[in-house]
């Protein structure tokens, strides 16, 4: 295949470059003017469209197996390809059993493997309850002792994540101590060890005071967001480093929604993620749109433009969806405490930082490729073959039209969920074809109507699972 006369968005490169590029058994072969068709060979016109690199969600729960009323790997994956995502790694903690022990992770990926349309890879998870399980004889392994289950884990994951807060009791949170010694043996393994860096003392007092404060009222969306201030979030990176002193590479913080603390993690030398939905709202537009918002960390009162400016110049390393839907039930219980804290995100994070990051102008065309996948996949072991158009690499690619518009309507998302605070969002730019390995999964529909949405075409469990060091 040749895709001919595109503005190929390559690696480094300060602009767009007109070029042909050819896919040949699902990789990219060859990029330059005027490239001649072999007897055949399929041509792409491509003239007047941006050529993307498929974009790479390293933070998606899509549930399954155990929680797949919220979100299972056909709707997930399908969501991620209508958004230019071409790879999306799974978190461990919101399927049952958690990704915990090598057998939970066979497990679970027996069940989606027939399901995925993009590919995929899988963070290991060290739950608090598990923690002597995760580390085993630790460091003392390589001397002949019994590898615990994250060393067993690590040829089959890009990283682990922990909790210092968990409303889950399937996951629950780790200790500071424990944070320290899973650190230790990240390093060892040579994985990152992702954190969910909420303060857990700062939270609990916080939110009971405003509870307190609210007495018999009605809960408001502000006590939620109060509960959860940025105070909250800074405690918990500074403690992170510290725990992780001499080690700073080896720690990852999850969706960072503080701008500060962005400064401090880049500071101290560990690296961070923001996701669409803090540099989109603030805490003001709760008013609006209520629990289609809820997430945690919540979304603070001011910190987008912070957010912006760190993730344009690389502060803030790369952006990640925190993919986590749930049904309306769950979603509108009319109660900001109970309501489910999960938005889908995977089909909107592209779009989204396409429109108001690259063509907006906050973002170069260098640090948008590196914010969408170029940076993750270096993190995650996965850049000998994604994360950028070169020879070499998976024609993992997302054809966009600059000069059409696409409206965000949930109740159309190809994900499970439906409750998007995106909703009636309009965007420069349409993604017109998405592929995966040089082959079509996601095609848009023909015509003007800016809220259409187009049809998967590759079949479910075409998605490859990748692991560390894929080539
Ligand atoms: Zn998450």
């Amino acid at each position: 295949m040749i895709v001919r006369n595109g503005l190929l968005a390559l690696p480094g490169e300060p602009d767009f470059r007109r070029a042909d590029l050819r896919v040949r058994g699902g990789r990219i072969a060859e990029i330059a003017r005027d490239l001649a068709a072999e007897p055949g060979e399929e041509i792409v016109d491509a003239a007047g469209l941006l050529v993307l690199p498929g974009a790479i969600d390293p933070h998606v729960h899509f549930d399954e197996p155990g929680f797949t009323h919220r979100e299972d790997f056909l709707h997930g994956t399908s969501e991620a390809a209508k958004g230019g995502v071409t790879t999306v790694i799974d978190m461990p903690c919101t399927s049952l059993p958690p990704v915990t022990t090598l057998a939970a992770l066979e497990h679970k990926l027996a069940a989606v493997s027939p399901k995925a349309v993009v590919d995929y890879a899988f963070y290991g998870g060290v739950s608090g309850r598990e923690v002597e399980a995760s580390l085993g004889a630790g460091a003392a392994e390589a001397a002949g002792g019994r590898p615990g289950a994250m060393a067993e884990l690590a040829e089959r994951v890009v990283g682990f994540k922990c909790y210092f807060i968990s409303g889950m009791d399937s996951f629950t949170r780790v200790t500071h101590e424990d944070f320290a010694r899973i650190l230790a043996e990240g390093e060892r393994l040579g994985r990152p060890i992702l954190l969910h860096a909420e303060d857990l003392d700062y939270v609990t007092a916080a939110t009971a005071r405003a509870k307190a404060l609210r007495g018999s009222a009605a809960p408001e969306w502000a006590d939620y967001a109060a509960g959860r201030p940025e105070a909250a979030e800074l405690v918990a990176c500074a403690s992170a480093l510290a725990l992780a002193r001499g080690r700073e590479a080896t720690l990852h913080i999850v969706h960072v929604g503080t701008a500060a603390a962005a400064d401090l993690l880049h500071a101290g030398g560990a690296s961070c993620e923001t996701c669409a939905h803090y540099l989109a709202f603030g805490s003001g537009d709760f008013d609006r749109l209520g629990a289609a918002l809820k997430t945690a960390p919540v979304v603070k009162a001011a910190e987008r433009r912070g957010l912006w400016e760190r993730l344009a110049s690389g502060v803030i390393d790369f952006a990640a969806s925190d993919h986590a839907p749930a049904p309306a039930e769950e979603k509108n219980t009319g109660d900001p405490w109970t309501a489910y804290g999960g938005i889908p995100g995977t089909g909107t994070m592209l779009p989204y930082l396409l429109s108001e990051g690259l063509l907006a102008g906050r973002l170069s065309l260098p640090r948008f490729l590196d914010a969408t996948g170029g940076k993750a996949a270096l993190r995650y072991g996965l850049s000998a073959r994604k994360g950028s158009i070169a020879v070499g690499k998976d024609a993992d690619l997302v054809l966009v039209d600059p000069a059409a518009t696409t409206r965000l309507v949930g109740e159309r998302l190809l994900s499970k969920g439906k409750i998007t605070p995106f909703e009636g969002m309009r965007l420069t730019g349409r993604i017109l074809v998405t592929y995966v390995r040089g082959a079509p999964v996601y095609r848009a529909a023909r015509g003007a109507d800016e809220a259409a949405v187009g049809d998967i075409v590759a079949a479910p469990g075409s998605g490859k699972f990748l692991t560390w060091g894929y080539r």
